[in-house]
């Protein structure tokens, strides 16, 4: 009889008091990881929230929140909150279609070169910070225009990736021992950038040197060629040096006499004058100072590496980098000797 009531126990255990148990363990668990996960989510609905304040201009840069633009073709000054300023020259100075790096890395750079500007460079404009100008400042756009510029399916998106790019680094400069740097940049180095004193002389920036960048070669602002006849070559010539003859009688008539350390031409001659590349390059209207010469039947043929100065970041190159998987960090630490990314 006392078996039968131990197996009796046993049964009543096994069949009913063991679920119940097993069920208040099981549901304890999952209540653990229901609340664990909430805690994540609430930590993210955090990061939402700065990220969101960090996406509303809510950055705080002091004295720079506002700043005044120049028009320069209507001369009127207009403000506006600085990151709302660099939305435009972002969309000004790099294809929408550009990596997100890439156009993080020239929203920080455009940061930088303002805050520089406003800062150490004495202001250029009386009256403003900045103009709107890629030849005297750096290169600004309305939305208007901009939108007017893409095609309407894409418009909506390409500005959406601008802002982002601007609103993600938000506060964000390049410094160099703590200092807001010099940030040059140009379109394409033609594979290797120039160190900046052998383009305007004056002071060496420890941050400007010449690097090697991979992957330039495939944009179409790589390379380009310009002709002219001998006589065209004279008359252009004779416009800034009236003095200047030219034997084409003479094999070396015109030639390479010195190149910088990146391969640009330093000096050419010219007949009998000198002049030095960049002055070639301004006088020729050549995209670089990166060009070897050609002559083929009655034509003087310069064959052009690179478009622009050459200084500081390549904008084709900024987003070869990203597309081999490099982080706007990375870029920008790849084209500025020793820098590094700082809130501003
Ligand atoms: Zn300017």
């Amino acid at each position: 009889m006392k078996k039968i009531l131990l197996y009796f126990v046993c049964f009543i255990f096994v069949c009913f008091i063991l679920p119940v148990l097993c069920t208040k363990t099981l549901n304890a668990v999952i209540s653990d990881s229901v609340e664990e996960t909430s805690k994540q989510e609430n930590s993210q609905d955090d990061q939402t929230i700065k990220e969101e304040q960090a996406t509303q201009g809510k950055y705080d840069y002091r004295e720079y929140n506002t700043i005044k633009l120049l028009h320069t073709a209507t001369g009127e000054i207009q403000e506006l909150p600085l990151d709302e300023y660099l939305y435009g020259v972002v969309s000004a100075e790099m294809p929408a279609s550009y990596e997100n790096e890439a156009l993080k890395a020239q929203a920080i750079v455009a940061r930088t070169y303002l805050i520089y500007q406003i800062k150490d460079s004495g202001q250029k404009h009386e009256n403003a910070n900045v103009c709107d100008s890629y030849a005297c400042c750096q290169a600004w756009i309305s939305k208007e225009e901009r939108f007017a510029n893409w095609e309407e399916g894409q418009r909506e998106a390409n500005w959406q990736k601008i802002v982002q790019a601007v609103d993600e680094t938000a506060g964000k400069i390049v410094t160099y021992q703590g200092a807001p740097i010099n940030a040059f940049f140009h379109s394409n180095s033609g594979g290797i950038t120039e160190s900046s004193v052998n383009i305007w002389g004056g002071i060496e920036y420890p941050y400007l040197q010449s690097v090697e960048t991979a992957g330039e070669e495939g944009y179409s602002q790589y390379s380009s060629e310009v002709a002219f006849t001998k006589e065209e070559l004279v008359n252009k010539l004779k416009e800034t040096h009236p003095e200047v003859e030219i034997d084409w009688s003479q094999e070396n008539a015109v030639q390479i006499q010195e190149y910088t350390e990146s391969q640009r031409v330093r000096t050419i001659k010219f007949g009998n004058i000198n002049i030095a590349g960049t002055e070639a390059r301004t006088i020729l209207g050549l995209k670089s100072t990166n060009f070897a010469i050609s002559f083929s039947d009655d034509k003087i043929v310069f064959s052009v590496k690179g478009n622009g100065h050459g200084v500081g970041m390549s904008q084709t190159g900024a987003d070869s980098l990203a597309k081999q998987g490099s982080t706007y960090e990375d870029i920008i630490k790849h084209f500025y000797t020793g820098v590094e990314i700082s809130n501003y």
